[in-house]
């Protein structure tokens, strides 16, 4: 029997390398549904190519493109009409951002599998979320690379040992950038990722380490584990994605290629595994492992997103609203690398956390954040260039402690 698969977000990364995986296992694995915000062109390709029986975008335009065969959904409930219309065994959620979360917990309610790729939902809503597959069944499973890593060195293994886990880190393009050079980065140098592929948002945030702060919270949430059993470790080359100790001290690791079709691949056919055309790691003419510590002093985003997972309430859902609006502001050149994590912290710093009372709760807050940033950001931004000739030229360059930072 084939799995039925719903693909949120397909014309995005997350969702071509979904369907990828889709077209190199058509034994075992069809598209029932696939969602794309305004990509018309490319999701009436999809359509044209893997028929599924509906599709959702936007305005619904892309009917005029397909035939009788697909159900064309669109507007503001269209995904969630989507997903309680067609008969799904797993949707993979590979939406960006915060617009995912509605689509997820749609999905568990009605008590189908989520592959979830998106990470502001659980960093946001992850008790919601995990109550909510709890309710009806449904299982999250891992699709960030790290987690499916921890996932596969769990299998078979009993969660009450564990000590703790590794998240790996590449450290992102600016591992080894001076401070100066930190204060200089332009858009384009952040959107060069070293050894993954990814959309805009998470390249920008594996380059401040935000992302690795995020996946530190959807780990907690996944594997029900405390913040202080989680950690991260820098490694550069992307081979080893996370690893396990247990409480005798062995470790497990995951290693692979840094492509996601692999953990796609992996939550799209667990508990199989299915054969790749890729080939596996050749350990003779491996390059060395390197593994350090991350430096939380030109990197505060990681201390920010353990701050808003300790506070926990809303301060994680005010992390990932800041930081959308943060990261738009900077690749829109209107704010410096550097102000990325002041706007996230000061926004952290303005907001007094309350318990999660259900998914509208959470983003009328992410909504209020982001209004509050949008306007108070003016008065607060330096550009890029500007960063460069008043930090890093005239008397030595400092960062800004996060208690500098004056406050409307
Ligand atoms: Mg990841």
């Amino acid at each position: 029997m084939k799995k039925r698969v719903v693909v949120l977000g397909s014309t995005g990364s997350i969702g071509k390398q979904t369907l990828d995986v889709i077209r190199a296992n058509p034994e075992t694995l069809r598209v029932v549904g696939l969602a794309s915000g305004s990509d018309v062109r490319t999701l009436a390709a999809q359509i044209a190519e893997f028929k599924p029986e509906a599709a959702y975008c936007v305005d619904g335009s892309v009917a005029r493109h397909v035939g009788e065969g697909t159900r064309i959904f669109s507007g503001d409930d269209g995904i969630t009409q989507l997903i309680w219309e067609v008969e799904a065994d797993v949707t993979v959620v590979g939406t960006p951002g915060m617009v995912a979360a509605r689509a997820t917990m749609a999905a568990l309610e009605r008590g189908q599998d989520v592959a979830l790729a998106n990470k502001e939902t659980l960093v946001m809503a992850g008790g919601l979320v995990m109550e909510a597959a709890a309710a009806s069944g449904a299982a999250v499973l891992p699709t960030d690379s790290e987690h499916s890593a921890v996932w596969q060195c769990l299998h078979g293994e009993n969660a009450a040992a564990i000590r703790r886990l590794i998240l790996a880190a590449s450290g992102g393009p600016f591992r080894t950038a001076s401070d100066r050079e930190l204060a200089a980065v332009t858009p384009a140098q952040a959107l060069r990722h070293p050894t993954w592929s990814m959309g805009a948002k998470i390249t920008v945030d594996s380059a401040t380490l935000l992302n690795k702060g995020l996946e530190i919270i959807e780990a907690q949430w996944l594997f029900g584990l405390p913040l202080a059993k989680i950690d991260v470790v820098i490694h550069p080359q992307s081979i080893v994605h996370a690893l396990v100790e247990f409480v005798d001290g062995a470790v497990k690791a995951q290693l692979s290629h840094p492509d996601m079709r692999l953990p796609i691949q992996h939550a799209l056919s667990y508990p199989e595994r299915l054969p790749t055309h890729w080939g596996g790691l050749d350990f003779a003419r491996a390059p060395v492992l390197e593994f350090s510590e991350p430096d939380a002093v030109r990197f505060p985003c990681l201390a920010l997103a353990r701050q808003a997972a300790e506070t926990g309430g809303t301060a994680p859902t005010v992390l990932c609203a800041a930081d959308e609006v943060a990261v738009e502001l900077f690749l829109e050149g209107s704010i410096s690398f550097l102000d990325i994590p002041r706007l996230v912290g000061r926004a952290l710093d303005a907001h007094t956390s309350t318990p999660v009372e259900s998914l509208d709760h959470v983003l009328t807050v992410a909504a209020e954040t982001r209004q509050w940033l949008m306007e108070s950001a003016l008065g607060f931004s330096v550009t890029p260039a500007e960063a460069g000739v008043q930090r890093g030229e005239e008397d030595g360059f400092r960062a800004p402690a996060r208690g500098e930072l004056s406050r409307e």
